[in-house]
């Protein structure tokens, strides 16, 4: 079966290229069921990526008419990315609360390190601005970048409680294994202990994010499949997402990936209808 929905999409109105409708009109050709938008939510600093403030009441009456307009034809949901940084950003439930949002993804962008004002920004297309802040918050220490990244991500899912955890592990994206290695012991550790937190302790969904590959900025895909393959045996439930900035994005390498969900096992993709977590049998 093709793969037919996509929860995790950029328009205009944070750093995604297109008007929300143009998504819609490119889903409804691709044959999809449903289509989620996830802006970026509005963070409280400057910056090029997410929702300004004042906008986001437009970008949730904007998706709700398109909702109505194109409700025979197609299923569509309001979500936000949301960021979490301690101490920095709004909980995730006031956000929820606000848009009467349908999910909430939860994605770490940005590493806080106690006592340094400046953030370190692990994504965007630019290895160099992820080098300087390796630099700036942890000396350059690979290990100590990484631990942070995935205590972070620990933190998020134990505080706030996303529907949908975001591209696990793109603190490996402008890695390219130069400053740790994901074959370390302390590395597979690290992301073994925060997967079985995930499956004893929430009701996260993990998604299967392709824009790394697509983007040519990884060689796999968010998370790995060997990753992967222990979100199967922990029975998290996945879900399969492009992270579209474009409406031309919104099924980039789904037959792939949908060849490689199936090959580990996996039975079913998580969606959603309104509120309500459903099954895709694949
Ligand atoms: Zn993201
Ligand atoms: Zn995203």
């Amino acid at each position: 079966m093709n793969h037919s929905f996509n929860l995790h999409t950029h328009s205009y109105f944070c750093d995604g290229k297109e008007a929300p409708e143009e998504y819609v009109k490119k889903a409804i050709d691709l044959g999809f069921h449903t289509l989620g938008f996830s802006s970026h939510a509005p963070v409280p600093f400057k910056n090029k990526f997410a929702i300004r403030e004042e906008r986001l009441t437009s970008y949730f009456s904007t998706v709700r008419d398109l909702r109505n307009k194109y409700r025979k034809k197609i299923n569509l949901l309001l979500s936000l990315e949301i960021d979490f940084i301690p101490g920095i950003t709004k909980d995730f439930a006031e956000f929820e609360k606000e848009g009467d949002l349908d999910y909430t993804i939860g994605g770490i962008h940005l590493i806080r390190k106690k006592g340094i004002e400046d953030l370190w920004f692990i994504d965007g297309p630019l290895q160099e601005r992820y080098d300087e802040g390796l630099h700036k918050l942890f000396n350059g220490h690979g290990r100590n970048g990484a631990e942070a990244y995935y205590s972070q991500l620990h933190e998020m899912v134990a505080t706030q409680k996303p529907d949908i955890i975001a591209h696990f592990d793109k603190i490996k994206m402008h890695n390219k294994e130069r400053y740790f290695s994901e074959e370390e012991s302390w590395y597979k550790d690290r992301v073994w202990k925060t997967l079985k937190f995930i499956a004893s302790e929430t009701n996260c969904i993990m998604e299967v994010n392709t824009r790394g590959l697509y983007k040519k900025r990884a060689d796999t895909y968010f998370p790995s499949p060997e990753i992967l393959e222990q979100v199967h045996h922990l029975k998290i439930p996945v879900t399969l997402n492009s992270d579209a900035h474009h409406p031309e994005e919104l099924n980039k390498y789904f037959p792939e990936a949908m060849a490689m969900i199936k090959d580990i096992g996996f039975k079913e993709l998580v969606y959603f209808e309104g509120k309500t977590r459903k099954e895709q049998p694949i």
